[in-house]
């Protein structure tokens, strides 16, 4: 692990909207088509070069066929959906096994396995506490000791019990229920990157506001580069790093938070504890084979700080930065040998 220390000259709270972002370039190829919508509650953002030799509304059309993939998954695993399957199955799977579709099974088992890899720090039967959470955020107001103990009480990935084979969920706690959103935004930045790629795409970027999966490279010759925003100092850089066919996922306190009683509440939770992550963490960077293991191990990071790299350094090819607030500066720590290996500069 490597500490960089800088210090900040103010602080000011501002909204962010993307943690991790493209850095633009000096002269974009003619070739590059560039295309956002909002899905999931945040805007995604892709970008394709077009193969030479094509035309380029056929490369236009793939990219509509990815946001209808990002579309259809947000369909499946949606809890803001009451007719997604994960809503299907938190109605219904604390009474009996649910049956869902290998897609789910699938994408729940390999969740299940990032919470024993994390110890529970990542775990998608979070949602009884999120709901809490995000009510003391409408009402600017801390839950009481006894209603994080109630709702705990209803999580824990120990639970939940998944048959491949029968393909069925099951809860074995009265009132649990899943919340995918810790992963599905990276799993859809793969799944839509998956599909530009086995179509002829080569060059791409799919970014689900910082959850994103870097394709071939820009233009087919540099790599790409991706900028960490600072956390708290609006337009500035954190650190610019080059990637090539590797996801880059970023989550931070700094776009879903509330503050009472001077402190930092993040939409992030320890399940282990049912609390809020404190003003410690502000942020986990972390680039990996794919973007929804990078978006576990992320959300996994903000909760178990700078002891959570050794894991990291264990999951193939994903590397991770750090940021941790100090008094009036921020720290950065990182998995050896990340500057070198992705060309990280700080600042632009
Ligand atoms: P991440 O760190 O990747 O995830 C944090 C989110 O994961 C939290 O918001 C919570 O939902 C959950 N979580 C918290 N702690 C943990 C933990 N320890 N382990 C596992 N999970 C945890 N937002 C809207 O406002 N409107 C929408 O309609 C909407 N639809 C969505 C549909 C889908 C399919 C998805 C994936 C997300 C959607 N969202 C929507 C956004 C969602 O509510 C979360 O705020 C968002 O996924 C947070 O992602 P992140 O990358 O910022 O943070
Ligand atoms: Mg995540």
């Amino acid at each position: 692990m490597i500490p960089v220390r800088f210090p900040i000259a103010i602080l000011i709270i501002i909204f962010i909207i993307a943690s991790v972002f493209i850095l633009a370039r000096a002269a974009a190829p003619a070739q590059l088509i560039e295309r956002t919508r909002l899905c999931m509650g945040t805007m995604v953002e892709i970008r394709a070069g077009v193969p030479s030799g094509w035309q380029r509304q056929r490369a236009e059309a793939l990219i509509d066929k990815a946001f209808a993939e990002i579309g259809r998954i947000e369909g499946v695993f949606s809890v803001f959906k009451t007719d997604s399957e994960i809503s299907k199955i938190n109605a219904l799977a604390s009474d009996a096994p649910v049956e869902t579709t290998g897609e789910v099974c699938a994408l729940v088992e390999r969740c299940l396995a990032y919470s024993k890899k994390t110890n529970g720090a990542f775990d998608i039967t979070v949602k009884p506490l999120v709901g809490l959470w995000d009510r003391a955020k409408e009402l600017k107001d801390v839950p009481s000791e006894s209603a994080i103990s109630a709702a705990a009480a209803k999580v824990g990935f120990r639970y939940l019990k998944v048959d491949a084979a029968d393909k069925t969920v099951y809860f074995q706690r009265q009132g649990m229920a899943l919340d995918l959103g810790g992963v599905a935004k990276g799993y859809a930045a793969d799944r839509a990157a998956a599909m530009l790629m086995a179509n002829g795409i080569r060059d791409a970027i799919v970014n689900l506001g910082g959850n994103m999966y870097c394709l071939g490279s820009y233009s087919g010759r540099e790599m790409w580069r991706i900028g960490i925003r600072h956390p708290r100092e609006r337009g500035k850089i954190l650190m610019a790093l080059k990637v090539k066919d590797k996801a880059v996922v970023t989550s931070g306190d700094y776009e879903r938070y509330f503050i009472a009683g001077g402190r930092r509440y993040s939409h992030i939770i320890d399940p282990r504890t049912g609390h809020s992550i404190g003003d410690d963490i502000v942020s986990a960077t972390v680039i990996a084979k794919d973007a929804a293991t990078a978006d576990m191990l992320a959300t996994a990071l903000c909760v178990l700080g700078r002891e959570g790299l050794d894991m990291v350094k264990d999951v193939e090819g994903a590397d991770a930065v750090i940021i941790r607030k100090n008094g009036n500066s921020f720290e950065t720590f990182t998995t050896g040998g990340f500057m070198e290996r992705y060309g990280a500069t700080q600042g632009q």
